[in-house]
C-alpha cells in the first residue's frame, strides 16, 4: 500500500467560486464515477469538450489547484480500480476526488424534507435551506483482518470476487457497533473461529464505494472453519508460499498479506 500520506502534498480547501486554469488538475468523471483519461492515459487538461454538471475545487496538490468536474461521457472514462494499477500518485488523489465527486451528486436534495441543499462557502457540506440538515461526505467505516495461526495465514474467498481467488476477512462496521467488535463478529460470521490478540495495525482510504479500511492483525483461538456458503463460498489456511497474491500492491490487503510473509521468513 502507500506509504506516503497524501496530505505531504496536498492542502485541502473547498469552494464551488473557483474556476480552473490552464495548469490546474482536473479530475473529470462520468455519472458511473468514471475517470477520464485522455490517450496517452492522462488526466484531462481542459474542460472546452465536456457538457459540464459541476466543477469544484477541493485544495491545492503539489502546488496546483485541484478540481473534481462532473461531466456527461461514456468515451476515455475508466473504472477508478484500474487506474490504479497504473500509479499510486493517482491513487491517492483520485480515490480523494471521486469520494466528493460522490457526495456532491448524492446530496442535491435533503434526504430529510426533499429540498434542494445549498453549498456552504467554506466547508465541503451541503446544507437544507428548509429543514437546516447538513450533508458531509459520507465515509463507511470497514475491517479487514490478517488471521494466523503459527506459519500459517486464513483466507477466504469470497462470492461476490470473481477475480480475486482467496482474500482476507473483511467487512462493514454496523450501526452501534465498535471497531473491535466488528472484526470479532465478521470473523465469526464468515468463518466460524475465534481470534485473539485483536491488533490494530493501520488504515486506508478505499473509495469502493466509500470505505475507510481498517487493517488489523489477529491469532487464531479456537473453532473449526465454517463457512456459510453464501457469501463466504471457502476459507483456509495458507503457507506463504501457497499465497497468491493480488496484482498490484496498493491495498491495505496486500500490506497485510506482505507483512504476513515478512514475518515467516
Ligand atoms: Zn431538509
Amino acid at each position: 500500500m502507500i506509504e506516503k500520506s497524501l496530505y505531504e502534498n496536498y492542502h485541502i480547501d473547498f469552494s464551488e467560486n473557483i474556476t480552473p486554469d490552464s495548469d490546474d488538475i482536473l479530475f473529470v468523471f462520468n455519472e458511473n464515477r468514471e475517470l477520464y483519461l485522455d490517450n496517452d492515459q492522462k488526466l484531462a487538461k481542459s474542460l472546452d469538450d465536456f457538457n459540464v454538471n459541476f466543477c469544484l475545487y477541493i485544495g491545492d496538490y503539489n502546488g496546483k489547484k485541484a478540481f473534481v468536474v462532473n461531466v456527461d461521457g461514456e468515451k476515455s472514462f475508466y473504472n477508478l480500480m484500474d487506474v490504479y494499477e497504473l500509479s499510486h500518485d493517482m491513487y491517492h488523489i483520485a480515490g480523494k476526488a471521486v469520494l466528493v465527486n460522490d457526495w456532491y451528486i448524492s446530496h442535491r436534495f435533503c434526504g430529510r424534507c426533499a429540498t434542494p441543499t445549498q453549498i456552504d462557502e467554506k466547508d465541503m457540506m451541503l446544507i437544507c435551506p428548509k429543514c437546516g440538515q447538513m450533508h458531509y461526505p459520507r465515509i463507511a467505516p470497514a475491517i479487514i483482518v490478517a488471521i494466523r495461526n503459527d506459519d500459517q495465514l486464513l483466507m477466504a474467498k469470497h462470492s461476490y470476487h470473481d477475480n480475486i481467488r482467496y482474500a482476507l476477512i473483511a467487512g462493514f462496521v454496523e450501526p452501534g457497533e465498535s471497531i473491535e467488535e466488528a472484526v470479532h463478529r465478521e470473523v465469526m460470521e464468515e468463518v466460524g473461529i475465534k481470534i485473539r490478540n485483536l491488533k490494530y495495525q493501520r488504515s486506508q482510504s478505499w473509495p469502493f464505494p466509500n470505505s475507510l479500511m481498517l487493517g488489523f492483525t489477529a491469532e487464531y483461538e479456537s473453532g473449526n472453519i465454517k463457512v456459510d456458503g453464501d457469501e463466504i463460498l471457502k476459507a483456509k489456511w495458507f503457507k506463504k508460499d501457497e499465497i497468491i497474491r493480488y496484482a498490484s500492491d496498493i491495498s491495505i490487503s496486500d500490506w497485510l498479506i506482505q507483512q504476513f510473509i515478512d514475518s515467516t521468513d
